[in-house]
């Protein structure tokens, strides 16, 4: 343990020292653990009608397949409700066990009352407490709530999000800011009364017997330095599992972006047990991409593995063909399409990478770097390509089919060099 640790009584992240994670209780979901030393967990949300038993399924299938570890749907009403079991049931059928998490809002407590199997299919209810109503009626719903997770023994996710902030709260504390001397920003007062509502809820839930150990809080905003603000916050007045996630963030490369943004600064200074990279597809797009930028954030910062990662340089003025381009590609969608045999069969190869160069400036020095790598000819070099695995040179490629030649030395060493796994 460093001094750092000793002193803070964090932990280190098994992948990476570098990386510090606060200290959080550990929230068993089904077959997955959040929080405590378990690795980040990724999960993700269907846009499907819920009623929509066969869709839901198909849907649910593809996040599971693409490496989501907690699929989250939405139940907001009879119908809903009504199909989550038969979806449940569905998926077992299919193989696909990953827990599943209710979102409710407004009317939870008529839905998990008036539908106990729906409950029972599902491993996490997502409550949000500005959802829920006001007063007194909002305290009996939430404890309506609690005590179906209590009674069937499942996590709840406390999840406050800025667009839907308990009104009740944030009018007070706005009205007891304004009697200050020196009131505070308006935006100031917003992050601590999402906070608040959080840990607040988080008590209350305690207080009604449901363990720290089964819930997990989460504080969503839009934008960045907002959410990098709440969440610090967060994690310094208490040790919840805390799911993080920017949300609305947007379509393309400004979703991903921002999201990556968000998340990066707070998963470095060890916050973040869970995420979620709330995207918006394209009309009739792929969900899973969710998935995917979610893994390629925690596999980029070095959290966690899940996929050979290619290295491949922007190219330049060096690289005048397309072979640079070419090459990346055609190895990029070697290394996905094999990737789903290749983990059935080796152990550690999602930790296994590779390197696609344009020119003799970067390119041997990146490849020596990669597991395996290939430094191909820029504008007017030599007309080959030395290849190198593990820091060695072990040939030189020429000819006109050079994808071909490197796939096969990629397959060879994933044989030679990772070990077949025991069925
Ligand atoms: S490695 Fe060569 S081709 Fe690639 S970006 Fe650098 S200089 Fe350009």
């Amino acid at each position: 343990m460093t001094a750092l640790q000793a002193e803070t009584g964090v932990r280190a992240s098994p992948i990476m020292d570098a990386i510090v994670r606060k200290k959080t209780q550990a929230v068993r979901v089904g077959d997955v653990v959040i929080g405590g030393d378990a690795p980040v967990v990724i999960q993700s949300m269907t846009n499907t009608d819920t009623a929509d038993v066969e869709g839901s399924v198909k849907q649910i299938a593809d996040l599971a397949a693409a490496g989501s570890e907690l699929v989250r749907l939405t139940v907001n009403n009879d119908a809903a409700a009504k199909a989550v079991p038969a979806i449940k049931e569905r998926l077992l059928a299919r193989g696909v066990g990953v827990p599943l998490v209710g979102d409710f809002h407004y009317n939870g407590h008529q839905l998990l009352t008036r539908y106990p199997e729906c409950g029972e299919a599902l491993e996490k209810l997502r409550i949000n407490p500005g959802n829920v109503g006001v007063g007194k009626r909002r305290d009996d719903r939430f404890a309506t709530m609690i005590e179906v997770a209590c009674r069937l023994g499942k996590a709840v996710r406390i999840g406050v999000n800025w667009g839907s902030l308990d009104q009740d709260l944030a009018s007070r504390m706005m009205d007891e800011n304004a009697k200050r001397a020196h009131p505070m920003p308006v935006e100031e007062i917003t992050r601590e009364a999402l906070v608040e509502s959080a840990i607040s809820s988080a008590l209350r839930a305690e207080a009604l017997g449901l363990g720290r150990d089964r819930i997990v809080l989460s504080c969503k905003v839009s934008e960045v330095q907002g959410l990098i603000a709440v969440y610090r916050r967060l994690a310094s007045r208490g040790d919840w599992a805390l799911h993080l996630g920017l949300t609305e963030a947007g379509m393309g490369s400004k979703g991903i972006v921002a999201s990556t943004a968000a998340l990066a600064v707070l998963l470095q200074e060890g916050i973040g047990d869970t995420i979620r990279v709330s995207l918006t597809p394209e009309p009739g797009g792929d969900r899973t991409g969710e998935v995917i930028v979610a893994q390629q954030i925690l596999q980029t910062m070095g959290l966690r593995a899940f996929m050979p990662l290619v290295t491949a340089c922007p190219g330049c003025g060096r690289t005048t063909s397309t072979l640079f381009q070419e090459l990346a590609a055609e190895i990029q969608d070697h290394v996905r399409g094999r990737m789903p045999e290749w983990r059935a069969r080796y152990d550690g190869v999602e930790t296994f990478t590779l390197a696609v160069m344009g020119c003799v400036v970067n390119g041997p020095g990146e490849s020596k770097n990669a597991n395996i790598g290939i430094s191909l000819p820029g504008t007017g070099e030599e007309p080959s390509a030395p290849v190198y695995a593990d820091g060695e040179r072990i040939g030189v490629l020429k000819g006109g089919d050079l994808g071909r030649q490197f796939r096969d030395i990629v397959e060879r060493y994933v044989d030679d060099h990772f070990p077949r796994k025991r069925h």
